[in-house]
């Protein structure tokens, strides 16, 4: 062990190898186990990350990235014996280039801290998610996030020109491509987006930038069923083209649970009503009257929508997408909140709801159940609180939910927080057994001896 100890710091440096109290110390995320490696190290560039992995497979170590640790499917969890690299002093923005349009920027990157670097040009990434504080560039890529904006620029796969990776034995994959254009050969960075760590360490990645919008209007509207939304959105769609930004669905027992609590404040729109949407869409030339404005006017009178708000500062927009992303007034309300994210074609959306409010409420009158998402990428997240005791045995609830998405053939059990380890075992509803296997096979390809990450995923 000493002299595993005295290699790696030899690498990058004594003081980033740590051990015991100060691994099992620190904040383990989202994930209650992922510290439980009590080994980590922390290396400041593609190089040191490379000579780490060669150390590390050469003493058959298990190597576990962590980035923000805002990862919500127990994809950081480690074990005793296990090597975490933590990618905190890779956290430089290397360039942005406004002309050629890219962001390069190293693992450990921050994403709001990318937005920031981004927005000094006037522009912005495609990829934007709640967690922006706290998750990283290597976090993102590696879960192939989606977020808030999937709607107007696509997930973060879409949003990729190039990847630095480094492998499970050391090998160094130098591919910053800054082109839009690069058909030699195989995309090789799409294996690694998407992969949660196991089929290589994430170092640095190329983004594609875009026009920062001078301007973004945010309104909050009720509606009566998830259909009349949806035609709402098409004709949004229609009418406002790429302005549209972001389309997100809050079922009534979500915003009614959320908005009791003080820290979102007051209730934006005060009645009650079955379903609740927030769309954002973005103005790049200065104009008084937003279009936003104009086809919610018009939705209003057809009563394609109940009721509307449309924010009119800085303040406002804040309080209404905080309703939607601190999910903490109902997640807390429970001793554990078991978290879903499903996916289906938005004609499937309504029925998915009303039949598993059905099938809960038959088998657990009582539990509530708060149901909003990314409505206009056809993505919902589920949230159940439950008591310590049911957590421990959650494969009955599990169970149900999946039960119900499986009766759509269109669906996923997993529409952006990846697998990890919670969701292993559900693999099968979204992937048939060819898929999995060929997914092994790739992994047993770059990774022969599963020192990456193993065990998440399939
Ligand atoms: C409040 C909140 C809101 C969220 N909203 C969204 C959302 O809207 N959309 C969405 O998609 N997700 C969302 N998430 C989930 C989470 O933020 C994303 O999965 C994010 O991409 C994880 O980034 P991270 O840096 O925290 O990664 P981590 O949690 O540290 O790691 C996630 C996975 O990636 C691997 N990994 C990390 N860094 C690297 C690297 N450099 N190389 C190789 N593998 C690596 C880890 O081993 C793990 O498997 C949310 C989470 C929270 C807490």
């Amino acid at each position: 062990v000493q002299q595993l100890l005295s290699s790696l710091a030899e690498i990058v440096g004594e003081k980033n190898v740590l051990s015991g109290d100060a691994v099992t110390g620190r904040n383990p995320g989202w994930c209650r186990t992922s510290l439980d490696a009590g080994l980590m190290v922390r290396p400041a560039s593609t190089s040191e990350v490379s000579r780490v992995a060669a150390v590390a497979h050469a003493n058959d170590l298990v190597v576990v990235p962590h980035g923000g640790m805002t990862g919500l499917v127990q994809g950081t969890s480690s074990q005793a014996n296990n090597l975490i690299v933590s990618f905190e002093r890779m956290n430089q923005v290397t360039r942005v280039d406004p002309a050629q349009g890219v962001l390069i920027a190293q693992a450990g990157v921050r994403l709001q801290d990318a937005h920031d670097a981004a927005a000094e040009h006037g522009l912005t990434l495609g990829v934007d998610i709640p967690s922006r504080g706290s998750c990283t560039i290597g976090g993102i890529i590696s879960t192939n996030a989606g977020g808030v904006r999937v709607i107007r620029y696509g997930m973060t796969r879409e949003n990729v020109l190039g990847l630095d990776v480094v492998l499970a034995d050391g090998t160094v994959l130098e591919a910053s491509n800054t082109l839009m254009k690069n058909n030699a050969g195989f995309d090789l960075k799409q294996l690694f987006i998407g992969s949660e760590g196991t089929l290589g360490l994430v170092t640095q990645a190329v983004f594609k930038l875009f026009p920062k919008p001078v301007d973004e209007s945010t309104a909050l509207v009720a509606a009566s069923s998830v259909s009349d939304l949806v035609k709402l959105l098409t004709r949004v769609r229609r009418e406002m083209g790429s302005k549209l930004l972001s389309f997100e669905g809050m079922w009534h027992d979500y915003y009614w649970g959320v908005t009791e609590h003080a820290t979102t404040g007051n209730r934006p729109i005060a009645e009650e009503y079955p379903i609740y949407a927030i769309i954002e869409a973005g103005e790049w030339t200065d104009s008084r009257e937003t279009q936003l404005e104009q086809v919610l006017s018009a939705a209003l009178e057809d009563g394609l929508i109940l009721d509307a708000v449309l924010a009119s500062s800085l303040a406002e927009r804040r309080a209404i997408w905080l309703i939607r992303e601190d999910t903490d007034p109902v997640s807390q309300l429970t001793d554990r909140m078991l978290s879903f994210d499903v996916g289906f074609e938005l004609r499937d959306i309504e029925p998915f709801v009303e039949g598993l409010s059905r099938a809960m409420s038959q088998r657990w009158p009582d539990k509530p159940l708060y149901v909003f998402g990314h409505m206009g990428d056809g993505n919902l997240h589920i949230i159940l609180g439950l008591s310590n005791e049911e957590y421990a045995n959650q494969k009955p609830f599990t169970d149900v939910i999946y039960g119900e998405v499986g009766r759509y053939a269109n669906s996923t059990i997993s529409a952006e927080h990846g697998i990890g380890l919670e969701k292993r075992a559900y693999l099968h509803y979204s992937r048939s057994e060819e898929q999995r296997l060929l997914m092994q096979r790739l992994m047993l390809a770059l990774d022969p001896t599963s020192m990456l990450n193993p065990g998440k995923i399939v």
